[in-house]
């Protein structure tokens, strides 16, 4: 069966929600545990366009609720100064989300993946164990993959610090991509709605699209989003791996809607030297991250213990931190109420 892919106008998203929902998800909602999944990289404005647009999130959010949906949505920041709630409000999720943002960092389990170097993976639980995910990436560019959306999209279920963490011990463009596909597979999503609505090319080029890009195979979604971006898919590091692993058949995907190529998108680097460029500088910044840890600032800390009970290493005793134990998940930084964990270099 072809994977089909909607490109569809957003000026009306509800009317434009509603469609996808049609032609995609038939099935009945009620009571059903679903998963929303915008990307909340950082804390940014939707202006930056390197968010997903909150109110895309709305949209979503305000479908399910009228299906009576069981909903939850949450994502998976990088570490920052700020907790993933405020990231959240920052955002705009959290107010999109009426009340069913959940910050999903300080609950996680281990998964095994088959991958030349990476042998299992922490993930959030509550994304996982989700009866239905529905992802909703950004359409943006990134330096390594040249666009970041749905397989992309996935990265943000390994709780923060840990993504920095998969990148340096990821030395190479290929594994790293290989990781993102393992990583896709642990939780196909049910349904995928990219934004598109505002998008910033490599330059800083901003484009109103308004459209919104939508289907149920990341593969299918991701090869649509690349002839958007005037990308040819063999360029395109992830697709090229996906086409070689015979994960998607361009022949077999539907699209619906009008195509049209951005003129003059530019996407991050086009050339193998950059590319070379690019990967080096990631690692670069993945080692500078990697002298990061949590540490205690115990004249705030009220001794609630939280930051012991959910470290999934047992890395915490009497409010220290075992850093040979410590796999830099940031759960302890997430969860402190009283803002006590930090991040602080350590040069050893
Ligand atoms: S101390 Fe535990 S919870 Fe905190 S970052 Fe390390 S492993 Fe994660
Ligand atoms: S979670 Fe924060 S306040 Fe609670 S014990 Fe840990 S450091 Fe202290």
């Amino acid at each position: 069966m072809k994977s089909r892919v909607y490109i569809i106008s957003a000026e009306n998203l509800n009317s434009a929600i509603e469609t996808i929902f049609n032609q995609f998800y038939k099935e009945p909602l009620k009571n059903k545990r679903i998963f929303v999944k915008p990307n909340m990289l950082r804390a940014a404005q939707p202006e930056d366009c390197i968010t997903t647009d909150p109110k895309l999130v709305e949209a979503v959010v305000d479908y399910l609720l009228e299906k009576s949906a069981l909903v939850t949505v949450g994502d998976n920041p990088i570490p920052q100064r700020v907790n993933e709630i405020e990231t959240a409000k920052l955002c705009g999720f959290y107010e999109a989300s009426k009340g069913y943002f959940k910050n999903v960092g300080r609950f996680i389990k281990k998964l095994k993946i088959k991958h030349r170097l990476i042998k299992e993976l922490y993930v959030s639980r509550d994304i996982i164990d989700s009866e239905m995910l529905i992802s909703l990436p950004k359409f943006k560019t990134h330096a390594l993959t040249f666009l970041s959306v749905a397989i992309k999209n996935q990265f943000g279920i390994i709780p923060g610090g840990l993504k920095l963490k998969l990148h340096y011990q990821c030395p190479t463009l290929d594994d790293f991509c290989n990781l993102l596909i393992e990583i896709y597979n642990l939780k196909k999503p049910g349904l995928i709605i990219v934004d598109a609505l505002n998008v910033v090319d490599a330059r800083g080029r901003r484009y109103r699209l308004k459209k919104l890009i939508a289907g149920t195979d990341g593969w299918a979604v991701d090869y649509v989003c690349a002839l958007i971006a005037g990308l040819k898919p063999e360029l395109s590091p992830l697709l090229r791996i996906g086409l070689k692993k015979n994960l998607f058949d361009p022949k077999e995907i539907e699209i619906i809607g009008e195509l049209s190529p951005i003129k003059g998108f530019a996407i991050p680097f086009t050339i193998p030297f950059k590319d070379f460029l690019a990967g080096i500088g990631s690692r670069m910044f993945a080692q500078i991250q990697s002298l990061w840890v949590p540490a205690f600032e115990l004249n705030l800390c009220n001794r609630c213990n939280s930051c012991e009970n959910v470290c999934p290493t047992r890395a915490i005793k009497y409010y220290k931190i075992d850093y040979k134990r410590c796999i830099k998940c940031y759960c302890c930084f997430e969860v402190c109420p009283k803002n006590a964990v930090k991040r602080k270099i350590k040069i050893v």
